[in-house]
């Protein structure tokens, strides 16, 4: 079933709320905002001993107590603290947010880090952008792992999509996770994927595939075929793909 989303762009589209196109973005932070940091999500697991076939968060927070699980979460606050030096702007970013912002696109954030390594992203790194980028990068809310329960459940999309008053299947949630598009299908919005080398086998739950992140512009402008039959492959990715989720 394919469904054609209309540009975001024409006044008499976005002013009509019946019509289907996107009004709103919603981003995953590492790997999608900021480059990826995949090799230090690996150490992680491998350092506090996660097995696999489960989420690192959730085996800390459902298979650890008392003196392990704190070292556990003091180890991953170390390592996400030592990654967040080495956090850059995603290539292409600045111009799809430009554009989002020029056409009263709102956007968030949906990520699973702390909310240090958020706030040294929009303080510091952010920050490093030429001042007249800045107005761009508005995003709000900021949804963060304090939010429960965290993605692949769909409850911090559909709490965005409430407060911008935007129905869930004309928002886009971006990642270049499985977790990302899985958040994405359950809340029923469309999803798109920032395609890695080693990501692409979640491309079969991603209504949107794209290499660079400001190639969503040209998408969002020109309007887009939906297949909407990629909520179909959900349940199956779930129990293939967990054992690489952060
Ligand atoms: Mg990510």
């Amino acid at each position: 079933m394919i469904h054609h989303y209309l540009p975001s762009t024409k006044g008499a589209v976005a002013a009509d709320p019946s019509a289907l196109c996107i009004r709103g973005v919603v981003f995953d932070m590492d790997g999608t905002l900021a480059t990826p940091m995949k090799e230090h999500l690996i150490r992680m697991r491998h350092e506090i001993g996660v097995p696999n076939g489960i989420r690192t968060l959730e085996y800390v927070e459902t298979c650890l107590h008392g003196r392990a699980r704190e070292l556990a979460e003091k180890r991953i606050l170390d390592i996400e603290t030592e990654a967040m030096a080495n956090m850059r702007v995603s290539p292409g970013l600045v111009d799809l947010l430009q554009f989002l912002h020029t056409h009263n696109i709102p956007t968030a954030i949906i990520t699973r880090n702390n909310a240090n390594s958020v706030s040294h992203f929009i303080n510091n790194v952010v920050a490093e952008q030429p001042k007249e980028h800045l107005g761009f990068f508005g995003f709000d809310p900021i949804i963060d792992r304090s939010f429960k329960p965290t993605k692949p459940h769909p409850a911090g999309l559909l709490h965005i999509s409430q407060k911008w008053g935007i129905p869930p299947h004309q928002l886009l949630m971006v990642g270049d996770h499985l977790d990302d598009l899985l958040c994405g299908l359950r809340a029923g919005s469309l999803t798109a994927l920032l395609r890695y080398s080693d990501n692409s086998e979640f491309e079969a739950q991603a209504h949107i595939v794209v290499d660079r992140i400001d190639e969503l512009v040209e998408r969002l402008s020109s309007g887009f075929d939906a297949d909407m039959s990629v909520a179909g492959h959900v349940d199956m990715a779930i129990t293939t793909h967990a054992q690489t989720s952060a």
